[in-house]
């Protein structure tokens, strides 16, 4: 298994892991761009939205990625939950995942 977020879930790399259930698990980002920042991923490899056959998927994602910022402390003040998907919007690791970002002001449009 080549895939850095798949070596996470099955804990043959370390990571800060916050939260985890049946389907998603979560753990901060390693190179952090905000003071809250998780990824959310599947534990079935999906390598981007692309690929993503199964709606239910990417809601349970969703719904792990507001419990994170709720938890985080993050459900008033704001966040923001980003999916990069392929070479433009700076897709870097290829198993979908969620950033949660929050804890600071964000602009819009992003980078
Ligand atoms: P992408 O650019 O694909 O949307 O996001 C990949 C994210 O994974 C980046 O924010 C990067 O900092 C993070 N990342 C890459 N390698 C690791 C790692 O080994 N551990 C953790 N916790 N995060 C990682
Ligand atoms: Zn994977």
């Amino acid at each position: 298994m080549s895939c850095l977020f798949c070596k996470i879930i099955a804990r043959e790399i370390p990571a800060n892991i916050i939260a985890e259930d049946e389907h998603c698990l979560a753990f901060r980002d390693i190179n952090p761009q905000a003071p809250t920042h998780v990824l959310v991923i599947p534990k079935e490899h999906v390598a981007s939205l692309n690929q993503m056959t199964d709606p239910a998927l990417g809601g349970r994602v969703l719904a792990f990625a507001r419990d994170v910022a709720a938890a985080e402390g993050l459900a008033e003040r704001g966040y923001r939950v980003v999916l990069n998907t392929n070479a433009e919007a700076g897709q870097t690791v290829f198993h979908l995942h969620a950033h949660v970002l929050g804890g600071r002001a964000q602009g819009w449009p992003p980078g």
